[in-house]
């Protein structure tokens, strides 16, 4: 039984979600797509916080298939899904990617993967932290840390700004930490 179930995941991503997975999962409801790495850093996010891969299959084709049809799905995109989980080609059960290799990782002009506090342009970013309602000085708080690279101490920040000003566990160190320890505060 999947532990999150899919109809869950736009309240989550609200509430749950670091800001990397909470923009690829707006991107990917709004626009019922997202290119290569996006699908591979969100998808594995999506395994490691407990969903199966038949639900998984069944979010993502839901998605796509607002902007394509199923046999398209179906020939071009359904096995990244498989490969993700590990049940064809060389079925290595691939991990969820952590900060460092998140925050590492190169990001082109129309993707959405990475890490927001490397990736985004400044104004880009504050407006987004004003939008998921960061106060003003919550966003000085964090574009400070961000002009000194300290990604996920900026996280860790918004973690708390986001969560009524409880703290997480421990400094954030990677999505589906941030995730349970979000959840452990509902508990
Ligand atoms: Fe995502 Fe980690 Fe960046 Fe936070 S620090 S937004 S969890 S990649």
């Amino acid at each position: 039984k999947d532990a999150v179930n899919i109809a869950c995941l736009d309240e989550y991503s609200k509430k749950h979600f670091p800001l990397c997975m909470r923009h690829m999962h707006e991107v990917l409801t709004s626009t019922h797509h997202l290119k290569h790495n996006g699908r591979l850093q969100y998808g594995l996010f999506l395994k490691g916080i407990g969903v199966l891969y038949e639900s998984a299959n069944e979010f993502w084709r839901r998605e796509f298939t607002k902007a394509m049809d199923s046999d398209k799905f179906e020939k071009k995109y359904s096995y990244n899904f498989k490969h993700q989980y590990g049940l064809v080609g060389n079925r290595v059960d691939y991990s969820p990617y952590s900060c460092i290799k998140i925050i590492m990782s190169n990001v082109g002009p129309g993707e959405t993967h990475g890490c927001p506090f490397k990736h985004w342009d400044n104004a880009y970013l504050k407006s987004k932290l004003n939008e998921y309602g960061v106060d003003q000085e919550g966003v000085k708080e964090i574009m400070t840390l961000v002009s000194n690279k300290h990604y996920q101490i900026a996280c860790t920040k918004y973690f708390e700004l986001t969560h009524g000003q409880q703290q997480a566990a421990n400094s954030i160190i990677h999505p589906n930490q941030y995730f349970e320890e979000s959840m452990n505060l509902t508990k």
